[in-house]
């Protein structure tokens, strides 16, 4: 399992195996979104060769839309038109649960931060502390309001730009969980950071995972069961950051400040059947921190979660805890590792 984390670099990790393991198991590892991915398919209606290849195509699909990078993709699109755009159904919708998620999280998620995340270098690695007077700038064109959706047609202020960083792996997780559904797929997509659990592990009756511990890339911190067909995301400022002058920056933006959010969790893991929506609430809770993350979970269950806090207390959901429900949770469990 050590190798697997080191080869995956995920945030979850997966500790148990399905039960429908058998020998024809098909695995392929990928670079996608930046990331380093891995499809495993246990057992498939359909040739698991051809299930490999139908995740693998739409991981590629969504990518070609999603990455601000590639100057055909809708992002890219989105943020070089001057006011209005076509987009595709896809675009369409995770702007859509980008925008609700801005709503309930009271604008800590916020697709609109790229002009910010570009002055720290964080869209394309030239990493650099800006200058106040450039992020109070950038901060003027930050703003879910700037951008409208009408169908699939995109109007936006001018120079409003976005980012999909924090949802689109969430996204694709959600997608990759449909069409595992349509062809009886049984596997796990690791999406780096994010896992998806393809249908129900027949034997064990759950899937374990490990949540990693933060400070320590190959240990994990917790783990728990849970049963299949879920995203678990998990986002934290170790994933992504860079060193100037002795201080850490990472790459979860504050969208009041334009700074990295000033946070006391260290990873926030969530799980849920609405992969999007884990994935903008992963980013989201670590901006609010603990208090107000924990404030917001009381008015919003429709999810399960794991917060690791910068003094080591792990906060879970009843979910996770009750070993009745679906979710339950094993503090270092012997089957982590
Ligand atoms: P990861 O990309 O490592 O899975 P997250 O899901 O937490 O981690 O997403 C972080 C990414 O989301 C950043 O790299 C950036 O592209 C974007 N982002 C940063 N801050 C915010 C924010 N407050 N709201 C929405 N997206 C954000
Ligand atoms: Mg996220």
């Amino acid at each position: 399992m050590k190798k697997a984390v080191a080869l995956l670099m995920c945030a979850v990790i997966l500790t148990g195996l399905c039960s429908c393991a058998a020998p024809q198991e098909q695995t392929t590892n990928l670079t996608a979104m930046n990331t380093l991915m891995q499809i495993r398919v246990f057992s498939s209606l359909c040739d698991e060769t051809e299930a490999v290849t139908l995740l693998e195509n739409e991981i590629r699909r969504l990518e070609k839309l999603f990455d601000a990078n590639a100057p055909e993709s809708d992002a890219s699109r989105i943020n070089s038109c001057e006011t209005e755009c076509e987009i595709s159904r896809d675009t369409a919708e995770i702007i859509k649960i980008s925008k609700a998620a801005f709503e309930k999280t009271d604008g800590a998620f916020d697709i609109t931060v790229m002009p910010v995340l570009r002055l720290w270098g964080f869209d394309n690695g030239n990493y650099g502390v800006p200058k106040e007077k450039a992020l109070e700038s950038a901060l003027t064109l930050v703003g879910i309001d700037r951008i409208t959706l009408d169908g699939t047609s995109v109007k936006k202020e001018k120079g409003t730009q976005i980012s999909f960083g924090g949802v689109a792996k969430g996204y694709l997780g959600g997608r990759l969980l449909e069409i595992a559904k349509e062809n009886g797929i049984c596997g796990i997509v690791s999406l780096g950071g994010n896992i998806v659990l393809c249908g129900e592990n027949e034997k064990k009756g759950y899937w374990s995972v490990g949540v990693k511990d933060p400070d320590n890339n190959s240990e994990i911190a917790c783990s728990f069961e849970c049963g299949g067909n879920l995203s678990v995301v998990t986002s934290g400022a170790y994933e992504r950051y860079f060193e100037f002058e002795g201080k850490a920056y990472h790459h979860i933006i504050d969208p009041e400040t334009g700074k990295p959010a000033e946070s006391d969790l260290k990873s926030v893991t969530v799980i849920g059947k609405n992969g999007a929506l884990c994935d903008a609430y992963s980013t989201s809770l670590f901006v609010m921190g603990k208090n107000k993350a924990v404030e917001f979970i009381k008015e919003n269950n429709d999810f399960e979660y794991v917060l690791i806090t910068t003094d080591n207390e792990i906060i879970c959901s009843d979910g996770v805890k009750n070993p009745t429900s679906d979710l339950k949770i094993n503090k270092l469990s012997d089957d982590a590792v």
